[in-house]
């Protein structure tokens, strides 16, 4: 059995420091060795295992024989956004986990299953440097239509690639300044450079795609207007972009932060490029982020670069209420973050902030856990310890435990029904309660991943492309 290739990565006190890209890709001979491990198996079940159910016996076959355009090309014709997944997929818990080389019983994928997403992001990034763009991909004509896209995250963009190539005009509007939803404004670059976030976003312009940015679609412009514009359909890609807080005690002190805030003004006012811009954001010297996702490991890690940018000691420490296993961020981020000095305290429960005399947080309240019985999303709920409280002393304080529906277009649109979370209801083809309104991403089915988003956009576009069709015959 062949050893499993894993990519280079910056050395841990290195990256640290900056916000540079910490994986770095594959070199051509990595990703030779690591594709030939495939068994290019009969009935591939990796494929099932990948929401927009990419080729990947074809690509990683087509990359074992050099023909990286047409490994490329492969991925394309199901996802225009391969580097970008190569990158951010959870494939731990997709394609990889349903590897025949994945290690039975396991909850994520073990290291033996095939680096499907790294051999992804080679081609990607082969793509990108060749500039692919996507040439070669079919085009049909669907003329005289056009399709409005709400949102420009990941599920508004697949969404509009795939209309797009089939010639439907497609204009997405965004409310911020610049494109890419979460994986602009939450994403840090030292896990998605954002040269090539653009770059992907920009070759759908080369299949016409056009962008509005800085318009939101809600009570100064209604989403029927847009029907009054001409669009013969809408899709609504809006995301989870309102933070969840913890509703105890003192939440309300100066230098606690959302991690939505936090990471919004690292990624999207420039903080990253200190000291080359005055950082929008309070550094702090005894950082403590509360939560267990992904967006709790990208806080905990800017805050920590940020330290050390600034000179300070390193002092960042993440609170989580259950254990390592129920964490639900992605295993590599949770590596990356303990190489990088991150301090991380398990089975710990928030119950309160403590502030000084201007106001500002000094202290965190907090009670020891256990882990009870399983609740409704599967893992062991954290069961609070009576009487072992204790406190955590602290300058700056990130929120990080959850999302929730963006409702600044749902409370103001009528007959658009939700569910009692705010997320959209659609039918199995995106079909919302409105007519020819469309959803699909974070605001339908709450908080989820970059690849389950794409793929609902793409079932969207499938189901207003065939909308289109049967109103034009
Ligand atoms: P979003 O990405 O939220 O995009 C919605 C867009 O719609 C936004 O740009 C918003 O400004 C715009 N919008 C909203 N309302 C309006 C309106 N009325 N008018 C105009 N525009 C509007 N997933 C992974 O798979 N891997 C990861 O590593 C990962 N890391 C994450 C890290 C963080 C910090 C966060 C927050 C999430 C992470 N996720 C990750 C989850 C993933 O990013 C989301 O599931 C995904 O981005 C959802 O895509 P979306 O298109 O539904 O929404
Ligand atoms: Fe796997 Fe994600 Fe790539 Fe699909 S997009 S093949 S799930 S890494
Ligand atoms: Fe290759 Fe694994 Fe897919 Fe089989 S299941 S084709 S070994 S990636």
């Amino acid at each position: 059995m062949m050893i499993p290739i894993q990519p280079k990565e910056l050395p841990p006190k290195k990256r640290a420091a900056s916000f540079a890209e910490v994986v770095q890709l594959y070199s051509e001979e990595e990703a030779l060795k690591e594709a030939k491990r495939c068994l290019q198996c009969k009935n591939p079940p990796c494929i099932a295992g990948c929401p927009v159910e990419i080729d990947i016996k074809k690509f990683i076959h087509q990359i074992t024989q050099k023909d990286f355009k047409g490994a490329y090309l492969t991925i394309r014709e199901k996802n225009d956004f391969p580097s970008i997944c190569g990158m951010v997929c959870p494939a731990e818990y997709q394609c990889r986990l349903a590897c025949v080389l994945n290690k039975k019983g396991m909850p994520y994928a073990s290291e033996e299953a095939i680096n499907i997403h790294f051999l992804e992001r080679f081609a990607g990034d082969y793509g990108i440097k060749h500039s692919t763009k996507g040439k070669g991909l079919r085009i049909k004509k669907l003329k005289n239509k056009k399709v409005a896209v709400v949102g420009s995250g990941p599920a508004g963009l697949a969404c509009a690639g795939e209309l797009a190539r089939q010639g439907v005009k497609v204009i997405i509007v965004e409310s911020l300044h610049k494109t890419g939803g979460v994986l602009q404004y939450g994403i840090p670059p030292f896990r998605l450079p954002r040269d090539i976030l653009d770059y992907e976003i920009d070759c759908l312009k080369d299949l016409g795609v056009e962008f509005k940015k800085n318009l939101i679609i809600g009570r100064t412009k209604p989403l029927q207007e847009l029907f009054k514009e001409g669009f013969s359909a809408i899709f609504l890609g809006l995301g989870a972009g309102v933070p969840a807080f913890l509703g105890v005690e003192g939440e309300n002190l100066g230098n606690i932060y959302s991690a939505n805030e936090f990471l919004t003004r690292i990624n999207l006012m420039s903080a990253y490029k200190f000291p080359e811009f005055h950082t929008p954001v309070n550094i702090g010297k005894q950082v403590v982020v509360i939560g267990g996702g992904n967006t709790a490991m990208d806080a905990a890690r800017c805050a920590l670069r940020l330290q050390r940018m600034s000179g300070f000691k390193p002092d960042t420490t993440i609170l989580y209420r259950r254990t390592e296993t129920e964490m639900p961020a992605r295993r590599l981020e949770i590596g990356h973050a303990k190489e990088e000095g991150i301090k991380f305290e398990f089975l710990v429960q928030p119950t309160g902030f403590i502030g000084d005399d201007l106001g500002l947080v000094k202290k965190i309240k907090c009670l020891k856990c256990r882990l009870g019985e399983p609740d409704s999303s599967g893992r062991r709920s954290p069961v609070p310890i009576k009487g072992s409280d204790f406190e955590i002393e602290c300058d700056l304080a990130v929120i990080a435990v959850g999302l929730k529906a963006n409702q600044l277009l749902t409370a103001v649109t009528p007959g658009l029904k939700t569910d009692k979370y705010g997320n959209i209801l659609v039918d199995k083809n995106m079909q919302t309660s409105l007519k020819r309104v469309f959803a699909g991403g974070d605001i339908v089915g709450g908080e989820g991943t970059v690849i389950e988003a794409l793929g609902m956009g793409k079932r969207a576009a499938r189901a207003i492309l065939k909308n289109l069709t049967n109103s034009t015959s």
